[in-house]
């Protein structure tokens, strides 16, 4: 399958985790990825090994000038941008009466105001291309409450919102904008959490950054046309409720 064939398409955070399974997925359909990351040295690991069709750029999402020349380094390597994967994402992890109100900014600086750059950078980039596709990385985080990641919580509910509100204003410009929620899926950012979080889960298990990319991967290419402003969910039903051990029979 070769859906992304002549796009060119910005994952941020790309250098591991769901990132980085989604610029493997990119390029294995045929596509150009730009891997935008802090992590300069993974990043640019990570393109070598993904050959031609992949280029490493140093990216902190929440500095302006800084996706001013991602987004121009990517047109002169690859062309006009078709697609963008705000994914680069952090954690904090603390109860509401206890936290750092400077560690709840820092939450919201990377999570939502580097996808509010991210979006606002590549529209004009997109309508050169014809059309685009936005995704923009949310959580099960951000159809639910979560106790001690009030951070967290908060900034991938904005996610969600402020998705909707870009589909609504760059609908008619052929760009479609949506977000994926997953549930617990086994990347550095979840090293330490123990399986017993997914444990009464339909599906009881974590997910793999390859399940999430897949999601991605659709919402990016045609075969999702006809949807935009939605949210997609991956986290084997841990949201649908839980499991009940005593009444299983
Ligand atoms: P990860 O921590 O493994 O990777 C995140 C990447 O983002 C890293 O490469 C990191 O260097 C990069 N990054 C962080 N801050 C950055 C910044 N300011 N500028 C540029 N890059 C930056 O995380 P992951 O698990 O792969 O998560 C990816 C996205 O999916 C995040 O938005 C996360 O909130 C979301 N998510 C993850 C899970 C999960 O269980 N892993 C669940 C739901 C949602």
């Amino acid at each position: 399958m070769a859906r992304f064939t002549d796009r060119t398409i910005i994952v941020t955070g790309g250098a591991q985790g769901i990132g980085a399974a989604t610029s493997r997925r990119i390029v294995e359909e045929g596509g150009n990825v730009i891997i935008a990351d802090v992590l300069a040295e993974d990043g640019a690991a990570l393109a070598d090994e993904l050959g031609e069709h992949a280029h490493f750029a140093e990216l902190d999402v929440t500095d302006a000038a800084g996706w001013a020349s991602v987004v121009s380094d990517a047109e002169e390597h690859f062309g006009p941008i078709s697609g963008l994967v705000n994914n680069a994402g952090i954690l904090a992890q603390g109860t509401i009466a206890g936290g750092d109100v400077e560690e709840f900014r820092r939450v919201l600086e990377v999570n939502v105001t580097g996808v509010y750059l991210g979006m606002q950078s590549v529209v004009d980039s997109m309508q050169q291309a014809g059309s685009g596709s936005i995704v923009n990385l949310s959580s099960t985080a951000g159809l639910t409450g979560y106790a001690y990641l009030a951070p967290y919580v908060a900034s991938k509910w904005a996610v969600r919102g402020i998705t909707k509100t870009a589909a609504l204003e760059l609908g008619r410009q052929g760009i479609r904008v949506n977000s994926v929620h997953p549930g617990p899926i086994t990347t550095p950012m979840t090293e330490g959490v123990g399986e017993d979080v997914a444990a009464a889960q339909p599906i009881a298990r974590f997910g793999r950054p390859e399940e999430v990319a897949m999601m991605i991967a659709f919402l990016l290419s045609d075969d999702a046309s006809y949807s935009t402003g939605a949210e997609f969910i991956v986290d084997g039903g841990q949201v649908t409720g839980q499991v009940v051990a005593s009444l299983e029979g």
